[in-house]
């Protein structure tokens, strides 16, 4: 194996004040889930007093309806995006389990206070100890009924070894999704997105947009973990990188003052030179990679060329801890989650090169085809 380690940033801490979802270098699995490992997770139904399942009318009464939209399409979405690399099964158990109280009394509103959160997930788990093992499972997805129309979105605990949630017998739960009602149209995306957390990935949306920024400011369309629903929803090959689904051969990184090229083959496929990684320094650096309107990314459609974002260690999950820099330059940080015109190329209409002219970088498409793309980068006073 060739040394990247230049490539592989890593978080500055005293930025972050104990963030623990990042874009870098390892993921920490005193919080989540290792996705090098065999991952084992189950899914349980509740419903409520004023929810109650057997109310349910149609499809919506049906273990199996909630199962496939989430578990079926999650796990086929990650079987294509790890080229069959993660390794993950979702049990369930087919009983509707009544919470004490109704869905309003939990506090599951957009914005909950993790003593909430914590507690009904806690709740969860003492009503279905006795029925499921938790000693065997790595993650849960807590799944109401369609009626349970206060508990609106999904929120994620990722505290896998911190968690104070222990069964009657000593197992400790820590990773968990309290699915909400988002789930009956982001469907497995939204069990992907969730997933992602309990195994180390941030959110590239940001939680605080500034003045004139939308949330999706920074990652625009791009990377389930930013616009769930977005038209290019495959990770960035970094995150693939980070989660093992390409290995340092793919990687090639670029230091010190020069001029190369190098040909880049589309994330979405899974042999061949990934990523091209740029660092400024230990916490944060640009990557280039090839994007095409195939497989996971098939919305793209014919869009094709590289995407080149920033790393940055020195801000969180939420936080713009990855920053996709577009062709044109006033839209920086100012990117919306339906664009995805972010690639360079050098089709009519693309901009073929890019330029950091503060530090000396530029980054140039000579070729562009169904092979991916060559690029030239030049950093430093080259001629
Ligand atoms: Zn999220």
């Amino acid at each position: 194996m060739k040394d990247v380690s230049a490539a592989k940033f890593t978080p500055d801490p005293a930025s972050l004040h104990g963030d623990n979802l990042t874009g870098c270098f390892p993921i920490d699995t005193a919080f989540v889930a290792d996705t090098g490992r065999m991952l084992r997770a189950v899914m349980i139904f509740v419903d409520f007093p004023n929810a109650r399942a057997e109310d349910l009318e149609g499809r919506y009464g049906s273990f199996d309806y909630y199962y496939d939209a989430l578990a079926m399409e999650g796990l086929e979405f990650f079987k294509k995006a790890s080229f069959g690399k993660m390794h993950f099964t979702i049990d369930r158990v087919d009983k509707w389990f009544r919470m004490p109280k109704n869905d309003n009394e939990y506090h599951m509103s957009r914005v909950m206070k993790a003593e909430d959160h914590r507690n009904y997930i806690a709740e969860a788990v003492r009503l279905t100890e006795a029925e499921v093992d938790y000693r065997k499972y790595d993650m849960l997805y807590i799944v109401p009924p369609k009626s349970a129309v206060n508990v609106p979105f999904s929120p994620t605990m990722c505290a896998r070894t911190t968690s104070d949630i222990v069964t009657s017998y000593g197992a400790r739960v820590g990773l968990a999704v309290t699915v909400g009602q988002d789930m009956h149209w982001r469907r497995g995306k939204l069990l992907v997105h969730e997933t992602g957390h309990m195994t180390g990935m941030p959110d590239y949306y940001t939680y605080h947009p500034e003045e004139g920024e939308t949330a999706f400011a920074h990652c625009g369309g791009w990377d389930v973990m930013g616009w769930i629903e977005g038209r290019a929803p495959d990770f960035f090959g970094y995150g693939k990188w980070r989660y093992g689904w390409f290995d340092d051969d793919q990687v090639e990184v670029f230091t010190g003052n020069g001029s190369w090229e190098h040909t880049l083959t589309p994330i979405e496929t899974e042999k061949g030179n990934k990523l091209a990684v740029i660092p400024i320094d230990e916490h944060s650096g640009y990557v280039v990679e090839s994007r095409r309107g195939i497989a996971l990314d098939a919305a793209l459609e014919d869009r094709q060329g590289v995407l080149i974002y920033y790393v940055n260690g020195y801000r969180g999950s939420g936080d713009g801890c990855l920053t996709v820099c577009p062709p044109q330059p006033e839209r920086y940080r100012r990117l919306d989650k339906d664009d995805n015109e972010e690639l360079f190329g050098i089709k009519e209409g693309q901009v073929a090169a890019f330029a950091d002219k503060a530090r000396g970088i530029t980054v140039t498409v000579l070729a562009s085809g169904a092979f991916g793309d060559t690029i030239r980068i030049t950093r430093g006073d080259v001629h």
